[in-house]
This record gives structure tokens, C-alpha cells and sequence, in this order.
């Protein structure tokens, strides 16, 4: 999704609304200090187009009430309303030549550091093409994730996002698609908006939440992938050699999916990939609802 897209309609307000007339204050706090907390979801059509399904989404209201608790918003919707707001939105928009991506944002209109907040739901709707990602070319930025006691990685807030931008800006002079950013302790964290998987021997390792990363959900499925394929998988920290050096690299999320990663730095990597490659073949198998599984977790929403 290179360029914005602006759909007709957003969720906002508890009710449909269109893009022009989603509007926010300019003295809240979501602009003037940055306070809000998101998530994207995607919806697949499944593989003979009957059914489009949202890809686990108790597991990303879940994660949206984490980050909406540590960030002091308050968030009063259940998950059925938030299902029912997301299936609104979504029968609204809906093409059948495309799959489409969520982005519900909780965002404080009233309240001044944390006090007397009042926070509202927004959700836009984007449409992607139905096809695998492209290998990608990745660099490593010399930003920085900051420590959790910084600026905790494991939620999905807006600020966040800041030095992943800064860290887009410097991987574009360069000529990479993404840029892989470290923690502070030089290990690898994550890129800027995916989480980094590597391939030795065989075996599939991951940085975990505590090196600095988003609790992805992403991984949580290909976790469960790699168990059914019997492919090892861990999560442990990642030094940046071992991420130049690997047989497989991938970045993974929910709007990434699982790329493969053809050109890390300096070094070109070797054509090809076949651990990550039967990993993505299942994960696509499942998301279009040819091979069900149980770490896969699809919510219908049927058209109007
Ligand atoms: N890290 C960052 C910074 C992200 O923005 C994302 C995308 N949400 C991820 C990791 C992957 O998380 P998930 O698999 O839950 O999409």
C-alpha cells in the first residue's frame, strides 16, 4: 500500500461516517502528545472467494485492550461490539477482486496527562491486492528500539512509530524496502512494522517481546505452523551477526505476511528458501481457508 488510500467511509463515533467528516480536535491529546493505540487486521477472501474472514481478531482486540491499559485509555467496547463495528465497516467496503485491512485506532479525544481522559474508536478500512508479498531488500538502521522502560515495544502505540518512520526515511536513501531496527543492547529488535525471523540449520528463531518487539500475533501463528511442520521454532535474543550470517531471513506481520528477505546489508541471500517456503505455503493455505488450523483463527463476515 504505497500510497493513502481514502475509502468512503470510516467507523468513528460508534457509526459510519465518511472519510471527509472524520475529523478530531486539534487540542486532544492524541495530537498534541501523540496518544493513541492501534491495530491492523487483515481480511482474506477464501480461496474459491465465498467467505471473507478477519484473521484473528479476539487476538488483536485482545492486544488493542493491553495497549489501551498501559497507555491509560479507556476502552469501553466489548469484543462483540468491536466485531460488530469491524463487520460494518468491512460489508461496507468489501470487493471481491481485493482482500482488505482494518486499522481500528483507540485515541484520546479529551484529557490532559492522563486525567478526565475520554478515548473514541476509529476504524478505517484499506483494500490490498489478493497476492503473496515479493522478497524484499532489508538494512539495518542505525535508530534504535528504546528500552522498555522507554517506551514499551510490546504494545502497539502511535509513538512507536516515530523512529520506525525515521528508520523508513533512512532505508529508502539506501534503496532497502524495510530496515531491521536493534534494541539497546545491539541485538536485533524488529523492523518497522514486522517482526524478524531467521533460518539456521533448519531452525526458525525469533527475537522475543522482551528484546524490544511488538507481541505479534504474526509469530504466535507461525509458531504454530512450524509444530505442525515439525520445523523447530524458537524465540531467543538475536545478535546482529547471527542475523547477517543466517541461511533464511523473513520478516513477519499482519500487513507484511511473511516475506522472504532476498538482500540483508551487504549480502545477497542464497536463492533459495526452503524452510521459510513450506512455512508460507501452509500459512497461505490457512488464511484462505483450504487447510484449517488450529492456531489460524478466522471470524466470517458475510456480504450485506
Ligand atoms: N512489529 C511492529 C512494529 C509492527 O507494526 C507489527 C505489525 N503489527 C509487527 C511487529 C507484527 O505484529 P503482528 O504480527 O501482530 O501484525
Amino acid at each position: 500500500m504505497a500510497k493513502l488510500q481514502k475509502p468512503p467511509y470510516v467507523y468513528m463515533n460508534g457509526r459510519l461516517t465518511t472519510w471527509e467528516d472524520a475529523r478530531i480536535h486539534v487540542a486532544s491529546e492524541a495530537l498534541i502528545r501523540g496518544i493513541s493505540v492501534f491495530e491492523g487486521i487483515k481480511g482474506y477472501w477464501s480461496h474459491d472467494n465465498g467467505d471473507l474472514a478477519l484473521l484473528a481478531l479476539e487476538e488483536h482486540f485482545r492486544r488493542f485492550c493491553r495497549s489501551a491499559l498501559l497507555q491509560h485509555l479507556p476502552m469501553t467496547m466489548t469484543f462483540e461490539q468491536f466485531r460488530e463495528a469491524c463487520a460494518l465497516l468491512t460489508r461496507k467496503l468489501m470487493d471481491r477482486e481485493r482482500d482488505l485491512w482494518l486499522r481500528p485506532t483507540l485515541y484520546s479525544v479529551e484529557g490532559h496527562w492522563g486525567e478526565d481522559t475520554v478515548a473514541d474508536v476509529a476504524i478505517t478500512c484499506y483494500l490490498l491486492d489478493k497476492k503473496r508479498p515479493d522478497p524484499i531488500q532489508v538494512g539495518v538502521s542505525t535508530w534504535r528500539r528504546p528500552s522498555d522502560a522507554s517506551l514499551p515495544a510490546r504494545i502497539k502505540s502511535a509513538a512507536n512509530y516515530q523512529v520506525g518512520r525515521m528508520a523508513r526515511i533512512e532505508g529508502r536513501r539506501q534503496g532497502f524496502t524495510d530496515m531491521i531496527l536493534l534494541n539497546s543492547s545491539d541485538r536485533v529488535a524488529e523492523a518497522t512494522g514486522a517482526c524478524v525471523l531467521i533460518v539456521k540449520n533448519g531452525r526458525v528463531s525469533t527475537p522475543p517481546a522482551y528484546e524490544g518487539c511488538l507481541e505479534s500475533i504474526t509469530i504466535d501463528i507461525i509458531e504454530g505452523l512450524c509444530q505442525s511442520l515439525g520445523i523447530g521454532f524458537e524465540r531467543r535474543p538475536i545478535d546482529r551477526s547471527e542475523l547477517l550470517l543466517a541461511d533464511e531471513v523473513a520478516l513477519a506481520g499482519t500487513l507484511m505476511e511473511l516475506a522472504v528477505v532476498n538482500r540483508i546489508e551487504f549480502r545477497d541471500m542464497p536463492a533459495h528458501s526452503p524452510v521459510l517456503d513450506r512455512i508460507a505455503d501452509q500459512f497461505w493455505a490457512c488464511i484462505r481457508g483450504e487447510r484449517p488450523h488450529p492456531a489460524v483463527r478466522l471470524t466470517s463476515v458475510l456480504p450485506a
